[in-house]
């Protein structure tokens, strides 16, 4: 039995067991500690500084920080050292099949998102977590079932099996949580989704790729069903990701292996001239699954929560899985703080989050089949055009979609909410006065509008 788990287990234990060491367990056991002291992290992988086996090996991906994480680093006092480790980004740059460029800036007045390679982040938290008075980390200690009436984990380490005895249970333990199965065992219902496309990790070489992209942008390649993405690296290069569907059509993970950097080269000319060691990479690298889960309950009385891709795993690209997971552990820790008892305390998390929860789950997907459709090149849809007007005009009032979630700490829900409502403008707007009026002069547009929100009664500014 490993020393630390049968220390763990006996005299001195901790009141609050975070099950799982990935990127929101560490941020919620440093919020705990602070609040309740001894708070024990349990992790099936090795430590992050002593990884050695597939599953341990450091993943290239690259993960993007917005206003919601930046919050929680910044409370957490991490912010600096995270943010000397990011690439900042102004926009999306899309590559189009025939071979130009379309740019879309982030946010209309330059703000900049920051892009981290997933594993720096990663490697930050767990030290940062390891340094925080009370925090203790027990790696290599893979959680076989969770009992949450007592509450208690049986844990497997090295040399055996043994039942560890917590006050509370907090599962930050992913997509496939034996904490959320815990809590399906009392009767409620979750799903896990694999969704019907994978990805695989890329690296494009700084010699290579950084003389040719611009290195303050994200840049991709949407081709209907194949999308390839990357972000720039600070040493120059670029980490990749392919995302294909998993079947059904020629180009799928489904292909025999042997003709993917064929199939990669006709979909991705550049790309394949602009780096040889592609095609090796497309051969050995693994296939990663995306799961989206829904749980119908994140609690359980006082004894167990869960927290992130746990309760909510969603498609990957707006940037917000993690954001978002970092925020679930900041409004846990300020309900556990505001006087309830743990019951009402959980109760109150699950409630306060859970809308917000809901909208960027549905925003995340819904920005998938945005990224794969290339944009109008030429002219935009109307009620495109009449949007991107409407942004203009009225600055104050109508943010878009994207700067919302990524730029403000708005919740996700009225950032949605928000974007119905410039949608049904907008969808009213062209039905009475014609396709033709996302071209029309400011002062007739400003006039129009003014006047239909004026008619629902709702004030032109927010
Ligand atoms: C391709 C891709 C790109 C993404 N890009 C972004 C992005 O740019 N920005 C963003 O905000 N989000 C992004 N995400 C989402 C983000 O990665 C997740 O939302 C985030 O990792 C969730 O953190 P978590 O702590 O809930 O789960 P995880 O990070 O998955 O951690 C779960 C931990 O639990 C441990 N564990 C699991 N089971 C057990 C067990 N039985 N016993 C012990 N330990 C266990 C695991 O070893 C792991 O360490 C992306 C996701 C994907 C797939």
């Amino acid at each position: 039995m490993s020393a630390d788990l049968v220390g763990a287990s006996s005299g001195d234990r901790a009141r609050v067991a975070v099950v799982g060491a990935g990127m929101s367990g560490p941020v919620t056991a440093i919020y705990l500690a602070r609040r309740f002291g001894r708070v024990d992290i349990v992790d099936q992988r090795a430590h992050p500084g002593h990884a050695s086996g597939q599953q341990d090996r450091p993943r290239s991906l690259t993960v993007i920080l917005s206003a919601h994480g930046w919050r929680v680093l910044d409370e957490l006092g991490m912010a600096e050292a995270v943010r000397d480790v990011c690439t900042p980004l102004s926009g999306r740059r899309a590559h189009l099949p025939d071979g130009t460029e379309v740019f879309t800036a982030y946010g209309r007045d330059g703000q900049q998102i920051w892009a981290v390679k997933r594993d720096e982040l990663h490697r930050l938290l767990v030290d940062r977590a390891q340094a925080t008075s009370g925090v203790r980390l027990l790696f290599g200690a893979r959680v076989l079932d969770v009992d949450v009436d007592e509450p208690a984990l049986l844990v497997e380490g090295t040399e055996g099996a043994l039942r560890m005895r917590y006050e509370h249970v907090i599962g930050c333990d992913g997509v496939h949580s034996r904490v959320r199965a815990a809590l399906t065992r009392r009767g409620f219902d979750s799903q896990v989704h694999r969704l019907p496309w994978g990805y695989m990790d890329l690296d494009l070489r700084p010699q290579q790729a950084g003389a040719r992209w611009a290195t303050d942008a994200f840049h991709y390649w949407p081709r209907g069903g194949a999308l390839f993405g990357a972000f720039p690296t600070r040493d120059g290069g670029f980490t990749g990701s392919l995302f294909l569907p998993l079947r059904g059509a020629e180009f799928c993970w489904d292909a025999p292996r042997d003709r993917l950097p064929a199939l990669f080269a006709r979909a991705f000319p550049d790309l394949a001239a602009c780096d040889d060691g592609l095609a090796a990479q497309l051969l050995t690298r693994p296939i990663n699954p995306v799961h989206t889960v829904h749980s119908d309950r994140w609690t359980w009385q006082g004894t167990a929560a869960l927290v992130g891709d746990a309760c909510h795993a969603m498609a990957p690209f707006m940037g917000q899985g993690m954001n978002c997971a970092f925020e679930d552990a900041r409004v846990l820790d300020q309900c556990l703080g505001s006087g309830l008892e743990w019951p009402d305390a959980l109760a109150a998390y699950e409630r306060r989050r859970r809308k917000d929860v809901d909208a960027i789950v549905a925003i995340s997907h819904e920005h998938y089949l945005t990224l794969t459709r290339p944009p109008e090149q030429a002219e935009p849809a109307p009620a495109q055009a009449l949007r991107q007007r409407l942004t203009d005009l009225f600055p104050e009032r109508f943010v878009p979609l994207y700067e919302r979630c990524a730029f403000t700490h708005q919740g996700y829900a009225e950032a949605q909410r928000h974007e119905q409502a410039l949608h049904e403008l907008t969808a009213r707007l062209l039905t009475e006065h014609g396709p033709a009026l996302p071209g029309a002069d400011d002062d007739r547009l400003r006039r129009v509008t003014v006047d239909s929100l004026a008619e629902r009664n709702t004030p032109p500014t927010p």
